[in-house]
């Protein structure tokens, strides 16, 4: 076994480590296994133990914690249940990375919906669209599939690397994007803005 650096340690290197570490005293049974996810709500506790002491809202204690306690704590929830997570998944990492993707994908299309325009519209671009707002489909080189109208779409097509462009409501409308797009600046409203 090599010994990890610990002075550049990734938050999934030291996590990893950690679980070798446990793994050997603790074994991998089943009880095992159920105390990973129970540490989470030790974890928890810890963060409002550290909350109240923030408050002082026990008068016989006072202050006993700084927003920085609190900080710490909550870095411990998280590492927990990324320590817990090496017991479910066999990839961790790339179960998270997938996790936190699509959660960005709704939240993309929810904040899309509220501001009236396509998904492909960036937030830094104050553009309007134009025409339909699903006329294409852009995907990404992760597969992930964004609705868009021609001009967000073939302005998100030449941001991106190595992306397509699919037909969506509007017929023709792929190669309209495509072709636009050849003469679009990768991020094209950064230019724009001043
Ligand atoms: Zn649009």
């Amino acid at each position: 076994m090599t010994t990890p650096d610990t002075t550049t340690a990734t938050e999934w290197q030291h996590v990893a480590t950690l679980v070798a570490w446990l793994d050997r005293h603790n074994g991998d049974g089943p009880h095992e296994t159920a105390l990973r996810p129970l540490k989470l709500s030790e974890e928890t506790g810890e963060v409002m133990r550290a909350y109240i002491g923030m408050t002082g809202q026990n008068p016989r204690k006072g202050i006993t914690h700084t927003p920085g306690d609190v900080a710490a704590e909550l870095c411990d929830v998280i590492l927990s249940a990324m320590t817990a997570l090496h017991r479910f998944t066999d990839d961790p990492e790339a179960t998270f990375t997938a996790t936190v993707r699509a959660r960005n994908e709704r939240l993309t299309a929810l904040i899309a919906r509220e501001s009236g325009r396509c998904e492909a519209a960036h937030r830094d671009d104050p553009t309007g669209c134009e025409g339909a707002q699903d006329a294409v489909r852009i995907i990404d080189q992760h597969g992930t599939e964004t609705p868009a109208c021609v001009h967000h779409g073939a302005r998100l097509y030449a941001s991106l690397d190595k992306p397509l462009v699919h037909t969506g409501t509007v017929h023709r409308a792929a190669l309209a994007v495509y072709y636009r797009a050849q003469s679009t600046p990768p991020f094209a409203w950064h230019t724009e803005r001043r």
